[in-house]
């Protein structure tokens, strides 16, 4: 058995200094009821624990690793930039330099603006939809998350979901009644809300492949269903790829999938695990933006050189057969799964887009929320605490995905499948 004690420990003081001890309610490991582990250090595909344990990571930070911990080039870059200054407040070549590849890269970015968290691009992605339409209505799908922003945070995924909160006391209910939610895949529901709300909706905003119910990716022609009818009804799509962009493949979701939104969030992976996130999308749509335009929009610390420094060099690292890499991993790793799911006579499904994956204790077809909740997460927080003593690091709620970078090893997926075979073995 493994050792926790100088993670409890941590963790015993950071409660009564922190909210739940924590400064993002998921990290409080609550829905697989056991004390957090307290980290120190990463490299490559491994992470380490305060009590020296070592684990294969496939949280990364949420996303935004994609390289791995400490990649050896982001880190001595960040180290020449640290040395020259943290912070101007001033404009510097390094914010062109990222916007100009994240422009080259996102196939529908022709200008993009940055800021520190995907919570910022997607509020601020929203008021230029409402600015831009002069209308206020947002429509959403139910446990898609967005970051937390007021608008935003009704039938939300990640955290709320995994913590049973429907909504957040806080959140007023005339700006609730500006959100429209229905069930992700079901076009008929869209459909439905478009006829009833359709010349005042301003904005779908939908993550193209969800990750915050689990995975679940759009059904075929989802996506093109989506970009009609919102064109059809002067409506914005918004694609919100702060965890599918750079992710799912080289040219994002919106690349993978060919469909083309009129704006689009990110953040993790363009980072590369600094506080990053960036809205942008068409020209003339982004011009409306303060400065060039009249709608406000700012931030002390937005387009920070670390973090342009630590975004840049990380896309910079990928190319296309980076992504076949992980792929060709993960297809080991998804089969490792359902070998062990035969043997052990455990419910699985699951569900895939690129390098996003979800694993579902459930023999449904999870293609929703609804669906997603058919998850049996006794069993689910059977198996993470079983894969934590195995040496195995994942996102501690079901309704998370988990993430794999080009630092992961064909040994890192044989010892995890071991591990899964373990797990599932001990499940009651
Ligand atoms: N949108 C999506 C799709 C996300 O997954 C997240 C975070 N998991 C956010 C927005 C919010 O990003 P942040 O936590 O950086 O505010």
């Amino acid at each position: 058995m493994k050792s926790f004690q100088k993670s409890k420990e941590i963790f015993n003081e950071a409660i009564d200094l922190m909210p739940g001890g924590v400064n993002s309610p998921v990290r409080a490991f609550k829905s697989v009821d056991m004390a957090p582990v307290v980290m120190e250090s990463g490299k490559g595909s491994k992470i380490f624990d305060v009590d020296g344990n070592e684990y294969i990571d496939y949280v990364l930070s949420w996303g935004p690793l994609i390289l791995g911990h400490a990649n050896d080039q982001v880190v001595s870059q960040l180290n020449e930039s640290v040395s020259k200054g943290t912070s101007f407040g001033a404009n510097t070549e390094k914010e062109n330099k990222l916007a100009q590849l994240v422009i080259d890269r996102v196939p529908s970015i022709e200008m993009v603006r940055m800021v520190n968290s995907g919570t910022e691009a997607t509020m601020s992605a929203i008021r230029l939809a409402r600015g831009y339409t002069g209308r206020d209505i947002i429509l959403k799908f139910e446990g898609s998350y967005h970051g937390h922003g007021d608008s935003l945070l009704i039938k939300a995924g990640s955290g709320v979901a995994t913590l049973g909160l429907p909504d957040s006391p806080g959140v007023p209910k005339s700006i609730a009644s500006n959100t429209i939610t229905v069930p992700f895949n079901d076009f008929e529901s869209v459909k439905l809300a478009f006829e009833n709300y359709g010349e005042n909706i301003a904005a779908v905003i939908m993550e193209p492949v969800c990750g915050n119910m689990g995975v679940v990716p759009p059904n075929e022609g989802f996506l093109q269903d989506m970009r009609k009818i919102t064109e059809e009804n002067g409506t914005l799509l918004i694609f919100d790829e702060v965890m599918s962009g750079f992710r799912v493949g080289y040219h994002s979701a919106q690349g993978y999938y060919n469909v083309n939104p009129d704006l689009t969030c990110l953040g993790k992976v363009i980072g590369g695990g600094l506080p990053v996130g960036a809205f942008g999308g068409k020209r003339e749509i982004m011009e409306q933006i303060a400065p060039s335009g009249s709608i406000y929009q700012a931030g002390t610390l937005s387009g920070n050189p670390l973090a342009m420094t630590a975004g840049f060099e990380t896309i910079s690292a990928l190319d296309e057969t980076s992504y076949e890499e992980i792929n060709k991993k993960i297809d080991t790793l998804v089969e490792g799964y359902k070998r062990a799911a035969d043997e052990f006579n455990i419910p699985l499904h699951i569900n895939r887009a690129g390098s996003m994956l979800g694993i579902f204790f459930t023999n449904e077809e999870v293609i929703n929320f609804e669906t997603a909740k058919t998850s049996n997460l006794d069993y689910f927080a059977q198996y993470y605490r079983a894969m934590i003593e195995e040496g195995v690091f994942l996102p501690p709620s079901q309704f998370e995905g988990l993430f794999l970078s080009t630092s992961h090893t064909d040994e890192d997926i044989e010892k995890t499948i071991q591990a899964v075979r373990t797990a599932f073995s001990k499940i009651k």
